[in-house]
């Protein structure tokens, strides 16, 4: 089997003495879409403890089967159907993925009344590409004030995924974009204290910009095998 540990070392290391520059702490979500759980459990045994998955009934089958790990914190960074709500409100802690108020009712409505509030992140359509999931900027404002009234939910932050093929300048430009909306919308939510942004190409610039939260896959894990989005 691979090496985790090691890929997992240097990418932490990094993020720690960018983290250190930047003078906030970061923290690493490890993103283990399409990798088996083999792959998550000995991650988890050098030390990562939060997992962003992308697909509803890949990721329950890992939860079931890493349910003795309790401090597994699972977070959901994959498009969200009504359909699928439920599933997401009952096995997992975070969702970077809210960018409609029928989605957050629905995760408000479903999240079992013994767990603690759903952590959300609004996903911000940060490239302004058409068919991109996310709200625009202007519509960031309204959603956050609905969601923060919803009884279940913490609305934490901001989340983006930057158009694919973005040059440096762009991705600094949308990341500053997005640390000066959280700044803004920080006067009504003070509690909003997260930034996820930055991928395996780009997490150190994110850093730089601001991001509290890296979403790190193929630098950890390799590279995915192709795969179609499952019909979920
Ligand atoms: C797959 C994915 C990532 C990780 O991408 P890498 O380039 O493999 O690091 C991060 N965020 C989201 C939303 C993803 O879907």
């Amino acid at each position: 089997m691979k090496s985790i540990a090691e890929p997992l070392k240097s990418v932490r290391q990094e993020i720690e003495k960018a983290a250190a520059a930047a003078g906030h702490p970061v923290k690493l979500l490890a993103v283990s879409k399409a990798h088996p759980v083999a792959l998550l459990e000995a991650a988890y045994k050098a030390g990562q403890r939060d997992f962003g998955e992308n697909y509803v009934q890949e990721a329950l089958q890992k939860i079931a089967d890493l349910r003795t790990h309790e401090d597994i914190i699972w977070h959901y960074i994959g498009p969200l159907q009504s359909n699928k709500t439920r599933d997401v409100a009952e096995a997992f802690q975070w969702v970077h993925t809210v960018d409609r108020l029928k989605i957050a009712r629905r995760l408000s409505e479903q999240r079992p009344p013994h767990l603690s509030p759903l952590q959300v992140c609004i996903q911000v359509n940060i490239s302004g590409e058409s068919q991109k999931a996310g709200v625009t900027l202007p519509e960031c404002e309204a959603l956050a004030q609905e969601i923060s009234q919803l009884p279940n939910l913490s609305l934490r932050g901001l989340m983006c995924i930057p158009r694919a093929g973005a040059s440096e300048d762009e991705l600094r430009q949308a990341f500053r974009e997005m640390r000066l909306l959280q700044s803004r919308l920080r006067k009504d939510h003070p509690q909003l204290d997260t930034l996820s942004m930055g991928m395996s190409g780009d997490y150190l610039i994110a850093i730089e910009e601001g991001a509290t939260i890296v979403r790190v896959g193929s630098r950890i894990f390799g590279a995915r095998s192709p795969r179609k989005e499952p019909k979920e």
